[in-house]
């Protein structure tokens, strides 16, 4: 398969550098809020990507997505809730790890966090290794990474090397271009701040260590693929190719792949500084299914900003609603012979697919071959031309379209859960019977139309209230 290697610029061929496990670290959420929608539609392409890998090129996956539990942010935040820094990250793994499976993100083979005491000591050995290679320099108890010590510096980012200003250093974890510096790998303690020491001096690491550091505990010194957004090209990735390179004098990553923002309906790109976020939970508040937002945010080419709106999440819902409604149309057919010109257009579809997959992970041409091929056994089964006999092939392939795309699947979780938690429906069904013993009977049917406009249909027997799925 062929996938954009944002290092040279161009589509490149893809295989592990073994032959069979695709080793892939993408940064994770920085986790000092809930995640919002942006975040996670680089976290839904990548999860696309990781199925491409495992279900279409067939590679084993071992992939490594961290989570940033202590950096500027974290701490800042932390403070300002008055909140101990490990105790505040822990609400936002928390509601990661809801807001993932919420959008059937496949769990990755590890998740680790910068705080955790493996990591801050790999981050020391790592810090170590580029000391006794000449790469480090110490000011007012702070490490920095020296820049003009390694001629690649740039390479990412492609950065012009007669504007850099060599000495000049920054402490913060995020920066611009035009500051290119020698920037900080461990900070000295700061009151009020948490603080460890193995061996660098008593701080905190710097932001870009963190994933330096995880990476080549969990995967080894050189990986196959190292992804995050397009906003981590530079500072983040740039300085960890410098820390992983200047320590091991390998390659860090074979291919750096980036996923463009998601963007808002003024053009402005989601982003909590900006402050026009909203979350996975948000969407789901509004009436909207998971399904239909994962739909959204990987229908748009992972390279290509994707714009949001209520219009393009109605859209998303209406495409799932017409690939479902033809999904239980195939139980329906009742004639019993075969038809090998269905057979030749499902394997002509799957194969299909398949060189879009192939085409640096061409998710809306995949899509789109898949509603073809919906609008063409549609037209088949109306003209009588589709038999019992075909239908198992042509289940076959929209399985394995969706273990791909994995919309579905999560619809078919969503239609078994109730719309509303049981606990909730527990609740109301308690706070209904009180107003009618107070013979508040508005107040009880309020509840009871409440409900049913949510999908719950109450129905009172002998026995009392029993409740079922619309
Ligand atoms: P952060 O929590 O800021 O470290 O970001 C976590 C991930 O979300 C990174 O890979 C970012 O590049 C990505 N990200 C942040 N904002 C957006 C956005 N608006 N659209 C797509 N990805 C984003
Ligand atoms: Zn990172």
């Amino acid at each position: 398969m062929r996938l954009y290697n944002t290092l040279s610029r161009q589509e490149e061929e893809f295989a592990p550098l073994d032959g069979r496990t695709v080793r892939m670290y993408t940064c994770g959420l920085t986790v000092y809020a809930r995640g919002h929608v942006g975040n996670f539609r680089t976290f839904v392409a990548l999860d696309v990507l990781r199925r491409v890998l495992k279900y279409h090129a067939g590679y084993q996956v071992r992939q490594v997505m961290n989570f940033t539990d202590v950096d500027d942010r974290t701490i800042a935040e932390s403070q300002k809730a008055g909140v101990p820094l490990r105790e505040y990250t822990d609400r936002f793994i928390a509601a990661f790890k809801e807001d993932a499976a919420a959008l059937g993100l496949e769990p990755v083979e590890e998740n680790p966090r910068a705080t955790d005491e493996d990591n801050l000591r790999a981050m020391t050995e790592l810090i170590g290794a580029l000391e006794r290679n000449g790469h480090t320099y110490a000011s007012e108890g702070s490490t920095y990474f020296k820049i003009a010590t390694l001629p690649g510096y740039g390479k990412l980012a492609r950065l012009d090397h007669a504007g850099m200003k060599s000495g000049a250093r920054v402490d913060s974890d995020k920066y611009e271009k035009e500051d290119a510096r020698d920037f900080v790998l461990w900070k000295a303690t700061r009151p009020g701040e948490p603080t460890w020491d193995f061996g660098v001096g008593p701080g905190r690491p710097g932001w870009h260590i963190e994933c330096s550091a995880m990476a080549r505990r969990l995967l080894g010194d050189t990986i196959d693929i190292h992804a995050g957004g397009v906003d981590l090209i530079f500072p983040h990735h740039e300085n960890e190719i410098a820390q992983s390179e200047g320590a091991t004098g390998k390659t860090f990553s074979r291919f750096w792949v980036h996923v463009e923002h998601l963007m808002m309906d003024d053009g402005e790109k989601m982003s909590k500084s900006i402050g026009n976020v909203f979350t996975v939970h948000d969407v789901l508040q509004q009436g909207f299914r998971a399904s239909a937002l994962r739909f959204l945010l990987l229908s748009v080419h992972y390279r290509k900003q994707l714009r949001y709106s209520v219009v393009g999440l109605e859209q998303a819902e209406e495409a799932l609603k017409r690939l479902s409604d033809f999904l239980s149309r195939l139980d329906l057919v009742r004639g019993v012979a075969a038809h090998p010109a269905v057979q030749a257009r499902v394997a002509d579809a799957r194969a299909e697919f398949g060189r879009m997959l192939d085409a640096d992970v061409n998710v809306p041409g995949a899509v789109g071959v898949m509603f073809d091929l919906v609008r063409a056994l549609n037209s088949a089964i109306d003209a009588g031309e589709v038999g019992q006999p075909d239908v198992p092939s042509i289940r076959e392939a929209f399985d394995s379209f969706d273990r791909i795309l994995g919309v579905m699947a999560l619809r078919r979780a969503e239609d078994e859960r109730p719309p509303v938690p049981v606990k909730e429906i527990e609740h109301l069904i308690s706070e209904r019977q009180a107003a009618r013993r107070r013979r508040d009977f508005a107040a009880a049917d309020r509840i009871r139309l409440d409900l049913d406009a949510r999908g719950i249909v109450l129905e009172d027997t002998a026995g009392g209230t029993r409740w079922k799925r619309k």
